[in-house]
């Protein structure tokens, strides 16, 4: 299959390629755009022949659900047959943005979408690309993150045509995402809202619109299943190995990643650290001392929405570098320090070192 490539302004997309990927939707096929978390690979949400593309394409398990994506809150009434006052409060302080809501489904969405569940997952995203294209497209459009399953998610038009070339029908290159990380989902079927996936979307934020909030049990103990299918596979992985060095005393972990570092590089591993400015600047020596094939910068420790626009790019660079181990970080899991922190362990398939 050829994919079309096109860049788009950001701002003042061009109408007639938003319009072009708007029929390729309409007539059933899978396009990815960018949203201002990251990169979807959208189909129309009831085609039910379309929706199995995009599984396909992205060699996704059929039983992880879609995210359906709405260009208008007034659209919510096709995918989702009840709203509960929580849920609107929600709907009224986060959309458009980074906030996904399960809600009990419409029979009208195909078992595609909810891979069978009762519930339905809905978002209207705050990148004017994704509205204008949704609204062209005049269907709720089904996106999961425009990726090969299991691999970082794309930041970048760039990191989708690696992934997708030649797998789907159109890519619009809109430049990097905002947030860098997923949507917040949040479940909305129970008396008190649950967070399936953490996301830009914070708890406390979440908390001050719609009174307390949980986070799923499942997502941190192993002995639960988490209630968002997703969240049990691989996920956001690079190839290399990936380790979490984690301790309160900055001094710890560096000597820690200095002994890893020493000890994988003498067996001939080419060796990755990703780490914040902070923890690079007291280890300068490094790339020198150690002869390090990687170092990836993920700003500082109190830029957290620098470090969540970063964390997939850097992932994939170590890919790009033939990285065998990749060292990083324990994170602050304050705001989105939470969302920033479940990427990072779910990348590293929870194996942490402990300093
Ligand atoms: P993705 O769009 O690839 O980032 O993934 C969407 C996430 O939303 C996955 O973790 C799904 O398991 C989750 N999700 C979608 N629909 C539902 C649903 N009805 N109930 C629970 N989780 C859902
Ligand atoms: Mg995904």
């Amino acid at each position: 299959m050829i994919t079309k490539y096109q860049r788009v302004n950001a701002l003042y997309p061009n109408i007639m390629v938003l319009k072009c990927a708007a029929e390729i939707i309409q007539e059933g096929g899978v396009v990815a755009f960018p949203t201002e978390t990251v990169y979807g690979l959208g189909a129309d949400g009831f085609n039910e022949d379309a929706l199995e593309k995009i599984f396909i394409a992205k060699g996704r398990p059929m039983d992880n659900p879609l995210i359906l994506h709405i260009a208008s809150s007034r659209e919510i009434v096709d995918v989702a047959s009840y709203i509960s006052a929580r849920a609107k409060k929600a709907i009224t302080a986060f959309w458009p943005g980074p906030l996904t809501l399960v809600l009990p489904k419409n029979p009208q969405v195909p078992d595609q979408v909810s891979a069978g569940l009762s519930t339905v997952a809905v978002r209207m995203p705050a990148h004017p690309i994704a509205l204008k294209l949704i609204k062209l497209a005049r269907v709720p459009v089904a996106a999961p993150s425009a990726n090969l399953s299991g691999r970082p998610s794309p930041t970048t038009g760039f990191h989708v045509l690696k992934d997708l070339k030649g797998k789907i029908d159109m890519i619009v290159d809109g430049g990097p995402c905002r947030w860098g990380i997923e949507s917040t989902v949040v479940d909305f079927t129970d008396e008190i809202p649950t967070i399936l996936r953490p996301g830009a979307v914070t708890r406390e934020m979440l908390e001050s619109v719609v009174g307390q909030v949980i986070y799923d049990p499942g997502l941190k103990n192993k002995q639960v299943v988490p209630k968002s299918p997703g969240v049990k596979y691989l996920h956001y992985a690079p190839r290399g190995d990936m380790y979490l060095i984690q301790g309160d005393n900055s001094q710890l972990i560096v000597a820690k990643l200095k002994e890893l570092i020493q000890s994988y590089k003498g067996n001939g591993k080419r060796v990755a650290l990703i780490a914040t400015n902070e923890i690079i600047g007291m280890i300068d020596d490094l790339k020198l001392d150690f002869n390090l094939d990687y170092i990836g910068n993920l700003g500082s420790k109190y830029e957290q929405e620098l470090i969540a626009s970063r964390v997939y790019h850097l992932l994939r660079n170590c890919d790009r570098f033939n990285i065998d181990i990749i060292l990083t970080e324990g994170l602050s899991e304050e705001g989105l320090g939470a969302a920033i922190m479940n990427r990072l362990l779910k990348a590293s398939g929870n194996k942490v070192i402990k300093a």
